[in-house]
């Protein structure tokens, strides 16, 4: 296989299938006027738009949580501001209301 190179015309990395290949793909069709660009970019978005929907869809079906629910319960155990001095109060109040919302979200998302 032949080594990529960069096409003198716009500038893009391509792997030329001869040797006597000197522009990019799209290049040589753009020059050649053999190819509808509207339709070829129309294509191409399209074919980009199902990659990343099954790519975002494989990708949030095989996630692993980054918490356990049993970690998260103990931490917001830890947290409530019942076990804290007062001065602590905000402080653990804040983070216990944040571990909640974030156990509420795990758990719709099981
Ligand atoms: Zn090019």
């Amino acid at each position: 296989m032949s080594e990529q190179k960069e096409c003198p015309n716009c500038g893009r990395r391509f792997q030329p299938v001869l040797r006597t290949h000197l522009l990019c793909r799209v290049c040589f069709h753009e020059r050649s006027r053999d190819y509808d660009m509207a339709l070829a970019e129309e294509a191409w978005r399209s074919g980009y738009r199902l990659g990343f929907q099954r790519g975002h869809a494989d990708g949030v079906g095989n996630a692993e949580p980054f918490i356990s629910l049993g970690l998260l319960d103990a931490a917001i155990a830890l947290c409530h501001p019942d076990r804290h001095p007062e001065e602590r109060f905000h402080n653990a109040n804040g983070t216990t209301a944040a571990l909640l919302a974030a156990r509420k979200r795990l758990r719709e998302a099981a």
